[in-house]
């Protein structure tokens, strides 16, 4: 089909023009002389995206998955205990992992378009007067419902029940999108992957330690190798890395943070909080819901759309893909059929959200799903003008 393809998954992400010809290189040496000066800024500035002084990043050539996996095998020892809320597919998967190694995992079953609990969090760990639970697994926005979680909400409740946790968090969907911040919330370990709000391609985890998490690598028994932070944590103080590091990624990488330091954090969580409400508006508009329950849980990175009872939302994506070239995101394992996502994170505008809403009208339509024609991407358009900056007249 002629055109561009819409891609509104919620990652990968579109990349910018700017950073795909930052990727495109001719392969180097990555042990040359001056190999540290790629390097040695990179890590320092990624710090600046965690919103930490104190912490320690990592780059790994891997994926999210593989943080959670950084996460626990590099702090903790099998048999130590680990708490957790499955509200999602990425929360879900975190807490399978942690079983799958070893650790004693208790989770609370929270409804799929609910976040973290504070009250019930810090009821628990008000009771675990021996500190038998070592870490919080906090998933930051769960992808698969748009639910985004109060993390200084959190640190609160640790802090409330004077609770030496470690406290971990997943921010695959957040970091370098909602607001993060590592330093202020006391957060341990904070991951994210790179096909993401980092605008690349998928392949690279990218993760921040506090002192805290540092130390605990000593005390550690769990088996690791690969994704031992020891090993980065020697090669990188000179600049370097224990193996062979995908050479555009980093020169992506290295963009990727320039773009978003560049446009500033804090516009940068603006954009999206106001992109996503244009979506919202629409949802609205359509007259349908969102897998989110309530105001406090909407995300801002994606939203999980309720198709009505007697429709499969796996319809609405077809259609959308074969008709419209859009691709749009699914309904993942309890919610699958029930919902579809729009992924509205990264390199975006308004215009382009546009083309993600207007696709999926027409797919519903397509599928007998009686929204009025233009009815959100008015509200959306609406929306957007009326929150526009000022322009100064011609
Ligand atoms: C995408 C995602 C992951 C998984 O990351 P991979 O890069 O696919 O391994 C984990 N957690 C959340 C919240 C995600 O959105």
């Amino acid at each position: 089909m002629p055109g561009r393809t819409h891609l509104y998954v919620p990652g990968p992400t579109n990349i910018p023009d700017s950073i795909l010809s930052a990727m495109h290189v001719p392969m180097e040496d990555h042990r040359r002389p001056d190999f540290p000066e790629l390097i040695q800024p990179l890590l320092e500035d990624l710090k600046k995206i965690f919103q930490t002084k104190s912490g320690q990043c990592f780059i790994f050539p891997a994926t999210g998955t593989a943080g959670w996996e950084i996460a626990l095998t590099n702090t903790l020892s099998p048999g130590d205990k680990v708490l957790a809320y499955r509200f999602g597919q990425f929360s879900h998967l975190w807490i399978d992992m942690a079983r799958r190694l070893g650790f004693d995992v208790e989770y609370e079953e929270v409804p799929w378009g609910e976040g973290v609990p504070l009250d019930r969090l810090e009821a628990r760990l008000k009771a675990d007067t021996k500190h038998e639970i070592k870490a919080l697994l906090i998933c930051h926005n769960e992808t698969a419902t748009g639910v985004t979680s109060d993390l200084a909400g959190v640190r609160k409740a640790l802090d409330a029940a004077n609770h030496p946790a470690m406290f971990f968090v997943d921010g695959v969907s957040s970091i370098a999108s909602i607001d993060f911040r590592m330093d202020e919330w006391g957060i341990d370990i904070g991951l994210a992957g790179s096909q993401k709000g980092f605008m690349l391609p998928a392949g690279l985890a990218l993760l921040c330690f506090s002192q805290k998490a540092l130390e605990a690598r000593h005390t550690a028994k769990s088996r690791r190798c690969f994704l031992d932070i020891q090993d980065h944590i020697t090669n990188n103080a000179s600049g370097y890395f224990p193996y062979t590091p995908s050479i555009p990624l980093l020169y992506g990488l290295r963009k990727a943070i320039d773009l978003l330091l560049e446009e500033g954090l804090q516009n940068v969580f603006a954009r999206h909080q106001r992109l996503a409400e244009g979506v919202r508006r629409a949802v609205k508009a359509w007259g349908l819901e969102l897998c989110a329950r309530d105001p406090k849980w909407y995300s801002n990175t994606v939203s999980a759309i309720v198709v009505p009872q007697g429709y499969d939302a796996r319809d609405v994506m077809h259609y959308a893909y074969h008709r419209y070239n859009l691709s749009l995101g699914a309904g993942l394992s309890e919610v699958a059929g029930k919902v579809f996502r729009i992924g509205h994170l990264g390199d975006l505008n308004e215009l382009m959200l546009c083309s993600a809403i207007a696709g999926a009208e027409m797919a519903m339509r397509d599928v007998g799903i009686q929204v009025t024609p233009g009815s959100g991407v008015a509200a959306a358009c609406e929306y957007w003008r009326e929150t526009a900056p000022a322009v100064k007249p011609r």
